[in-house]
C-alpha cells in the first residue's frame, strides 16, 4: 500500500487518521466531520477535560474507534496510519491554569510521542498550535511572521510555551526526519460542545444569560478576540491537512470585537436581562486578539463563513438544549 505521505485526502481513498484530544471540543467535530469523508479514525483521548459524550453520535460507527489514552505515554497502534492530528490541549485558561505541569506535558511529551507515531508510520502529522503564541501581541492584526511577546514565567505560560515547544518539535521532525507536517495556530473558536463550565467567555456569558445571573466582565471589557465558528475552523483545519506548507498558518475569523460589546451581543441574543459586573482581569490576558489570515486566503483558499450571530444562535440553542436555562 502507498504511504500516508502520496495517497491522496478523498472519500474514494479512505485514510486511517489517528486524533488525539479526539472527545474535546474541536477535535470531536474534527471526527464527525472526517467520519462523514470514510476516513477510518482512531480516535484517543484520556477524558481529563474532553467527554465521551462528545463523541457519543459516533457510538458503534464502524470506522471510528475510541481509544482511552493519555497521548505523554507512548503511543502504539498496530497497523497502517496515514494521518497524526495532535489535538490534545488543555486549552482553556481555567483548565491548563489548574493543570499547568499537564498542560506542559501534553504539548511536550505528548507531542513528541504523537511525532514520532507519524515517523514511524510514515503518516502525515498536524499540530494544533494556538494565537497563544503570539503572547500579548506586539503585531496587530497577528501574522504569522511575529514572533510573539510571551511572559515565559507568568501563569498562561504553561499553555503558550508547551504550544510555542511543539511547534519547535514539528519543525525539528520535519526537518531533522523529513515528516510532513502542518501546524495550525488557532485562534478563539466557539460553538455547540464546549463546556459550560470551561470558564471561557462564551461558555460563560451564555451560561450567566440564561441563567438571568451578572455577566462577568474581565478587566474594563476594553480587551477585544475574534471568534471563529467551529465548523470554518473544521473546515480550514481539513484543508491545511492537505497544504504542503510546513510553517504556522493562522485560522480564525477576523472580526474583533471587545469583551463589552461581546456581553452586549449576548445580552441582545438571549434576550437576558443580566446586568454586568466587572471583575479583576487575569494576569498576561492580551489586549488584543484578531488574526491576520491573509495567509489561510492564499494558500487554502479558506475563509470564515459564519458570522458572529449566526454562530452565536446555534451555540445558545445548543447551551438551553442542555437545560443550561434551568441550572
Ligand atoms: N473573559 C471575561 N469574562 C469571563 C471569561 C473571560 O471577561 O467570564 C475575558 C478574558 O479575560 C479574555 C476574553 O474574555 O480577555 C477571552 O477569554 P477566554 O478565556 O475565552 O479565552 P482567551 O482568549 O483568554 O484564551
Amino acid at each position: 500500500m502507498e504511504s500516508g505521505y502520496n495517497r491522496k485526502f478523498t472519500e474514494e481513498d479512505p485514510l486511517r487518521i489517528v486524533i488525539s484530544g479526539a472527545a474535546g471540543f474541536i477535535g470531536s467535530h474534527m471526527c464527525d466531520r472526517l467520519a462523514a469523508e470514510n476516513h477510518h479514525i482512531v480516535a484517543m483521548d484520556n477524558l481529563l477535560t474532553g467527554s465521551e459524550r462528545n463523541l457519543a453520535q459516533l457510538e458503534g460507527h464502524p470506522l471510528v474507534r475510541f481509544v482511552r489514552h493519555d497521548v505523554t505515554e507512548p503511543v502504539v497502534i498496530e497497523g497502517s496510519v496515514d494521518a497524526v492530528l495532535h489535538m490534545a490541549s488543555l486549552a482553556s485558561p481555567k483548565d491548563y491554569l489548574g493543570h499547568p505541569v499537564e498542560t506542559l506535558e501534553v504539548g511536550s511529551t505528548g507531542t513528541r510521542n504523537m511525532l514520532e507515531l507519524a515517523r514511524e508510520k510514515g503518516a502525515r502529522f498536524l499540530f494544533t498550535s494556538t494565537s497563544e503564541c503570539y503572547g500579548d501581541p506586539l503585531v496587530h492584526p497577528q501574522v504569522e511572521t511575529s514572533w510573539g511577546n510571551v511572559n515565559p514565567v507568568g501563569p498562561r505560560s504553561c499553555y503558550d510555551e508547551s504550544k510555542r515547544y511543539g511547534e519547535a518539535l514539528t519543525m525539528a521532525y520535519h526537518r531533522t526526519f523529513g515528516v510532513r507536517t502542518n501546524i495550525a495556530r488557532i485562534f478563539n473558536t466557539y460553538g455547540p460542545r464546549m463546556k459550560l463550565d470551561d470558564g471561557r467567555v462564551v461558555p460563560s456569558f451564555v451560561d450567566q444569560a440564561l441563567r438571568g445571573a451578572p455577566l462577568t466582565v474581565f478587566g474594563d471589557g476594553s480587551q477585544t478576540r475574534s471568534f471563529c465558528y467551529v465548523s470554518d475552523l473544521v473546515e480550514g483545519l481539513r484543508l491545511l491537512m492537505e497544504s504542503e506548507e510546513r510553517y504556522p498558518v493562522n485560522l480564525g475569523n477576523p472580526a474583533e470585537i471587545t469583551i463589552l460589546e461581546f456581553a452586549e451581543r449576548i445580552r441582545r441574543l438571549t434576550g437576558t436581562g443580566s446586568e454586568t459586573v466587572f471583575r479583576p482581569l487575569p494576569e498576561d490576558d492580551p489586549k488584543l486578539r484578531r488574526p491576520d489570515i491573509s495567509k489561510a486566503r492564499r494558500l487554502l483558499g479558506w475563509e470564515p463563513r459564519v458570522s458572529l450571530e449566526e454562530g452565536l444562535a446555534s451555540t445558545i440553542a445548543y447551551f438551553r438544549s442542555l437545560g443550561a436555562a434551568s441550572a
